[in-house]
């Protein structure tokens, strides 16, 4: 359904039992389980799907390792249970990541201690993944890792996804199940009646025009920008926005197999992992005091720290700024707790609440998207009893139909995954849609030229920055934000939107600009 359609269903087809604010992550796990236990269920998102901190995550769908130290049991096991559940439910999208963590003499990780906290998780995840591998094993594996007190390291299995692909996933089986998902729509305000809060007033992002859409239920899942709703029904702000960074290097400068993680020289925890054909470096964990309709972007001091902690620990690669070819940063919807705590000792916990009426569902993690919703809109089925069917369905996609499988038996194993991972039923109509030489990859990523002209055929794409930056991960993956392709990319996108040379040459300055504003490195001082 193209985005003009959406907006008029969305006029004709009110007042809707639920109306979703927000298409990170949890507005998509709320929309899915709402619309799948019979609620007629709308979404929309003020800028673009997952546009938020969504897209900017680490990408790891992980039980949390560093929660077992906080003593997060109960975190902890819900992340390892989802983490099986998204492995089994969509390969090709989740898919498992072998982590390592080096244990040196007088180092933060004792050999002990760490066996202890992953033997937890493995009894969580009800297999053992766990191994320990001596010193000699690891620099054989890993020639670049430092060497010095190195006694060997704990390896254990966990998962990965590309973020934003994650929620698209989700979003589009919202929709199967009846869900009205719309893009570029934001909630400027609540609408009020006597029980409480009883709709929206809507904006239409490229039009300007505003409408009401009334609903029984409105979930505030806006994230970092939740206190603002909250604000409108007069609710003090809870929220502490923690900035967390990246940067991604070339596989050819870092040719790494797995992740790894180490500490930082403040102690804070860091790692390296593969992805999509580079290697991401993160994270970082401090307040975020910039306005929050700017887009985040890595600080200077930010690059340093990663940059020097990733070098300490593989001193042989000799990494400098010359081999970042991209980075990136996202603020963490964390439910402050009030006291003067360091960033990384707030809690992960999410938050639900409901205020005049008002259900706000906030501070999750991606990997517990569906524990979030459930629980969030179980506490609603007295106004929606439909609602009490939510979390019947163990499964969280519907397996794919046979004849998917059955036409795309002629790509190699691993791009049929792919396509089925990240697109369900709807991957046969990607490649059916390729023209020759659209089933080649991009540079030196997996992504096809296909999944392109379909991101701008048929999902949505109202600017350029959607499809190479969400739709697929282009920008972060390729220097300059894969600037050397843009010809090509502007052919595409010409072919299935029709956009002219003007409205072209547009897209592309706001893209440039936009990388160069928060995908790249900040200029020095
Ligand atoms: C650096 C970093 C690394 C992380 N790594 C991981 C990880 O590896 N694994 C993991 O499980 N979790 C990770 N997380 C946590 C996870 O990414 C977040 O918890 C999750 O993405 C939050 O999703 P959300 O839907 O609540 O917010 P968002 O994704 O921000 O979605 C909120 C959406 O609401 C929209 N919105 C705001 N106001 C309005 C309005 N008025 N009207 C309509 N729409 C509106 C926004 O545009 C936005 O798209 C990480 C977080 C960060 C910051």
């Amino acid at each position: 359904m193209t985005r003009d359609d959406a907006i008029a269903r969305l006029k004709s087809a009110a007042p809707f039992d639920v109306l979703v604010i927000g298409g990170g992550i949890a507005g998509a796990g709320v929309a899915l389980e709402a619309a799948r236990a019979g609620a007629r269920t709308a979404l929309v998102e003020a800028r673009d799907f997952a546009s938020g901190t969504s897209s900017r995550s680490s990408k790891l769908v992980h039980g949390g390792l560093r929660y077992l130290a906080q003593g997060k049991f109960g975190l902890t096991r819900e992340s390892v249970r989802e983490r099986t559940a998204l492995l089994r439910a969509a390969p090709g999208l989740v898919s498992r990541l072998d982590f390592l963590v080096p244990v040196r003499t007088g180092g933060r990780n004792g050999k002990l201690k760490l066996a202890a906290a992953l033997a937890v998780y493995d009894i969580f995840a009800g297999a053992r993944s766990r191994r320990w591998r001596d010193a000699a094993e690891l620099s054989a594996e890993i020639p670049e890792l430092a060497r010095e007190k190195l006694q060997g390291g704990w390896s254990y299995l966990d998962a990965q996804t590309d973020d934003a692909r994650l929620v698209l996933r989700v979003l589009q089986e919202a929709r199967a199940h009846g869900a009205l998902v719309v893009n570029y729509v934001a909630a400027d305000d609540v609408l009020r009646q006597e029980g409480g809060v009883a709709g929206a007033r809507l904006r239409d992002a490229v039009t300007g025009a505003t409408f009401d859409i009334a609903a029984c239920l409105v979930v505030n899942v806006a994230g970092a920008w939740s206190d603002r709703l909250r604000g409108k029904v007069g609710a003090a702000p809870k929220l502490r926005p923690l900035r967390g960074s990246h940067l991604m290097i070339a596989a050819e400068r870092f040719p790494l197999q797995q992740a790894v993680g180490f500490y930082a020289e403040d102690g804070r925890p860091v790692f390296v992992l593969p992805w999509e054909g580079a290697v991401l470096i993160g994270t970082t964990d401090i307040d975020h005091r910039d306005d929050l309709d700017i887009e985040p972007r890595i600080s200077r001091g930010e690059v340093d720290y990663l940059l020097q902690a990733t070098r300490r620990e593989f001193p042989a690669l000799d990494l400098t700024e010359s081999d970042i070819v991209s980075t990136w940063a996202g603020v963490r919807p964390v439910v402050a707790s009030g006291a003067d705590v360091d960033p990384s000792k707030e809690a992960r916990d999410h938050l639900v609440v409901t205020e005049e009426g008002l259900l706000t569902v906030t501070g999750g993690k991606l990997t517990t998207f569906r524990a979030t919703a459930v629980a969030a809109l179980r506490t609603a089925v007295a106004r929606i009893p439909a609602l009490g069917r939510v979390g019947a369905e163990a499964r969280i996609f519907a397996a794919p139909n046979l004849e998917t499988g059955k036409a795309l038996e002629e790509l190699p194993d691993a791009v049929a995954r792919r396509l089925i991972g990240r697109y369900g039923d709807f991957a046969p109509a990607v490649h059916a849609a390729a023209r020759a030489g659209d089933m080649q990859t991009i540079g030196a990523t997996p992504t096809t030229w296909a999944e392109l002209r379909w991101a701008f055929r048929a999902e949505n794409v109202v600017h350029l920055d959607d499809a190479l930056l969400r739709r697929t991960r282009l920008g972060l993956l390729l220097r300059d934000g894969g600037a050397e392709f843009l010809p090509r990319i502007g052919e595409i996108a010409r072919q299935e939107l029709g956009w002219d040379d003007a409205r072209w040459r547009a897209e592309e300055e706001r893209y440039r600009a936009l990388i160069a504003q928060s995908y790249s490195l900040p200029a020095r001082p």
